[in-house]
């Protein structure tokens, strides 16, 4: 990458993109030493213009990005690299500088409640979890619903934090569940809540 077109600061901006879910992280600025630092410890190093030194991402937060490739633009003024984020890139907390880090789970919990939906349509007997309780019928599920919320009573006395996010995680799951049998999408609960908004 010789022929990199640096701006009259000695720097080139780069688009920072997720390798795995091709999200676009950040945006950071670098010269020739950031470049060449991050070709030598695999991890991104910018220069950062409010410090005025190299700043490798995730020194403080340990967010590091660790470098897949990098790519100059058709007019070599702007680098695209790919990287595999450590956790989430901007310092606000979320994934990416642009991210909305409600939408990003809504998006996810959307994703599961189609793929809780797919599991039931094409339900292959004892291999799908989903499968097998969506057959034992709609009261099983609700139950299920009930053990869980007991679970996650229980372990929100204790002092385990792993324990009660697990027990969360199985209450929401087997929700979602419940909601698909009677027909309805999490977004359904939402828009009561947004009525209900005053
Ligand atoms: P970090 O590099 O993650 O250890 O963060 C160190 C500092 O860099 C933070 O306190 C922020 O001021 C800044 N910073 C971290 N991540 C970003 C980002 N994605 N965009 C802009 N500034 C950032
Ligand atoms: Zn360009
Ligand atoms: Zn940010
Ligand atoms: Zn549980």
């Amino acid at each position: 990458m010789t022929d990199i077109k640096y701006n009259s600061d000695g720097l080139i901006p780069a688009i920072i993109q997720d390798t795995t879910t091709k999200k676009v992280l950040m945006l950071g600025y670098m010269n020739a030493e950031a470049i060449q630092k991050t070709n030598d410890t695999k991890l991104v190093t910018f220069f950062s213009r409010s410090k005025q030194r190299l700043w490798t991402k995730g020194e403080e937060s340990g967010n590091t990005l660790t470098l897949i490739s990098i790519k100059n633009d058709c007019d070599n003024d702007t680098l695209l690299i790919e990287a595999k984020p450590a956790g989430p890139t901007c310092h606000r907390g979320t994934d990416t500088c642009w991210g909305d880090i409600n939408n990003e789970s809504f998006g996810f919990i959307s994703k599961l409640e189609s793929t809780i939906e797919d599991r039931v349509k094409n339900a292959s007997g004892e291999s799908s979890y989903v499968a097998s309780l969506f057959e034992k019928g709609i009261n099983k599920i609700a139950q299920k619903v009930g053990e869980e919320a007991v679970e996650v009573v229980i372990e929100a006395k204790d002092n385990n934090d792993d324990l009660f996010l697990n027990e969360s995680a199985d209450l929401l799951f087997h929700y979602l569940m419940l909601l698909q049998a009677k027909g309805y999408k999490l977004n359904d609960v939402v828009s009561v809540l947004k009525s209900r908004e005053k």
